[in-house]
């Protein structure tokens, strides 16, 4: 509920309320003004988290609006079929972790600790149908029409629906929001059956835990999803082409992390190529692997495969090529910064246009697109955008990587400092990892924030508003942060990126 409580709080106070009131007049007039005009001011064809939050967002502002939703369900693959549930199971087999191998040392003894799996499914689902059901009551509250099923467009000015329950449906309208997001890119010759070669999707629901499993691809998804079956019980195995994991991520963070999984128990196969992955006779999966510069094939089996080598946007049956609306070489749909394709009257966002993959990218973009349309203007910073991988410990950065600072040729100053030496962490038993801070060495600008530790996930809130405000590192250093926390980590590590040390 939390998330779109959030967001419904922000809409009644929103970002810029001086323009908001000043807007607020020419909203009324313009809600009245559509009273005679087309059916809809907005149709958003799906209703994940870019799409939702902007129907919502629509209908706070006066606009009459639908969302047309072809799952059966809100909340799109974020609540359904991602971070939600991911995190449910990440946080309930962390716990499990816990209980087995850290209580005892903790002075904690229990009798014999085992996984319910059916029950911590259960649990996962519960959160995802609660979740669900939420953002519909929210649709009713703000008079936002939720029709189910799938739109099509067949001209800038109508959306052909599809009904779930069979019926159809054509809206009118004088804007469409296309937020189809994304699905699992397929691995070419791999034939996902969601039960022994599954995508994150019947990762998410394995029947039972895998004595032995392979993930293809080293990145959020996989290691997430790798790590709940780990702590379960599973040997993972994560085979990755590159040389790192955690893709995109700062590379000292990223060795780190792989450190971190590794005395965990994951194993880890870098600079590999996955070959082929078939079910056998014996109803597991034979995988076959090879160096990436080329070299001796292995072979082995195992009793699970998770395909998680990205995400694509989804675009099919939407009607884009009818319409003439554009897309990139990746299947995108093109936009400009105000989120308008090349079509007048649509606009796209979230997971189907280019960008992170991110449910807050796609809820940030839904709303300003949404003010956009409403006459006024949008704000997505992209350089704020954190990014959070919810193993254990997390990982979370925002801004830039040491290497595209040092690409971009400026000038910084890096300022990191240790969780071991951080007394919360001491006092939580639980001290690996780090903060790195990237300031440039002429303004003392914080240019990159990067979190490896507990909590990491929450602790990046701090440097995301740092970075949104400006802030140099020694705004953050003469800041005051309560003691004993583990923000502290942060602010000593913006002390030691600040040029002209304060502190002793
Ligand atoms: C396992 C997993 C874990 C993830 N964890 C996180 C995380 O922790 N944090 C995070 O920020 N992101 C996470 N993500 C990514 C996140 O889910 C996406 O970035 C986000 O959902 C994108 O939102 P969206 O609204 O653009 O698209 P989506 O959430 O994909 O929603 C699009 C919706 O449109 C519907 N649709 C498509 N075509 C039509 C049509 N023609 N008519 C009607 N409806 C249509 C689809 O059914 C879908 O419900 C995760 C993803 C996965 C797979």
């Amino acid at each position: 509920m939390l998330r779109y409580q959030a967001r419904s709080a922000r809409s009644i106070k929103p970002t810029f309320p001086l323009a908001h009131s000043v807007r607020a007049p020419f909203l009324i007039t313009l809600a009245r003004g559509y009273a005679s005009s087309p059916e809809y001011d907005v149709v958003v064809i799906g209703g994940g988290p870019g799409g939702y939050v902007a129907a919502i967002k629509a209908s706070q502002l006066g606009l009459k609006t639908a969302c047309v939703e072809g799952r059966g369900a809100l909340g799109g693959t974020c609540l359904n079929v991602g971070c939600i549930p991911s995190k449910s199971l990440l946080h309930n087999s962390h716990l499990y972790h816990q209980a087995v191998h850290d209580f005892k040392k903790r002075g904690i003894e229990v009798g014999e600790v085992k996984v319910n799996l059916p029950q911590m499914l259960g649990q996962k689902e519960k959160s995802v149908k609660t979740l669900t059901g939420g953002i519909e009551l929210l649709f009713r509250k703000n008079k936002t029409d939720y029709h189910k099923g799938w739109g099509k467009i067949v001209s800038p000015n109508e959306v052909a629906v599809d009904g779930v329950d069979g019926s159809s449906a054509t809206l009118k309208t004088k804007n469409i929001i296309i937020a189809t997001g994304s699905e699992v890119s397929p691995f070419p010759g791999i034939e996902i059956d969601e039960e022994v070669i599954v995508s994150s999707t019947g990762a998410l629901s394995l029947k039972k835990i895998p004595e032995k499993m392979v993930v293809i691809g080293g990145g959020v998804i996989g290691l997430e999803l790798g790590s709940v079956w780990s702590r379960l019980g599973a040997q993972v195995t994560t085979v990755e082409y590159l040389d790192a994991i955690g893709a995109g991520m700062d590379a000292d963070l990223a060795k780190t992390f792989q450190k971190t999984l590794t005395k965990q128990g994951m194993k880890f196969k870098l600079g590999t190529k996955v070959i082929s992955a078939k079910k056998n006779a014996n109803g597991k999966v034979d995988v076959v692997t090879e160096p990436a510069k080329g070299g001796a094939q292995e072979q082995f089996e195992v009793d699970v495969v998770l395909v998680a080598i990205g995400r694509r946007p989804f675009t099919k049956g939407l009607g884009l090529e009818s319409v003439g609306v554009e897309v990139d070489n990746k299947g995108r749909v093109k936009t400009d910064h105000e989120f308008k394709t090349n079509v007048p009257g649509i606009r796209a966002i979230g997971d189907v246009i280019t960008g992170p993959m991110l449910a807050h990218k796609a809820e940030e973009e839904g709303i300003a697109a949404i003010e956009y349309i409403a006459g006024g203007h949008g704000h997505v910073n992209y350089n704020a955008i954190p990014s959070v991988i919810y193993t254990w410990p997390e990982v979370a950065w925002v801004g830039k990587t040491e290497a595209e600072v040092k690409a971009s040729g400026a000038k910084y100053n890096v300022g990191s400092f240790p969780f071991a030496a951080n007394s919360r962490a001491k006092t939580m038993d639980d001290y690996d990892g780090t903060i790195k801070i990237i300031s440039d060495k002429e303004t003392d600008r914080i240019l990159g924030a990067h979190i490896i530790g507990p909590n990491a996930g929450e602790m990046i809130a701090e440097a995301v508003l740092a970075l949104e405000y400006g802030a140099s590192s020694e705004d953050v250093a003469r800041t005051c942060h309560a003691h004993p926390t583990l923000s502290e980590a942060f602010k000593e590590a913006c002390m030691a990126a600040y040029s002209k040390p304060i502190h002793f």
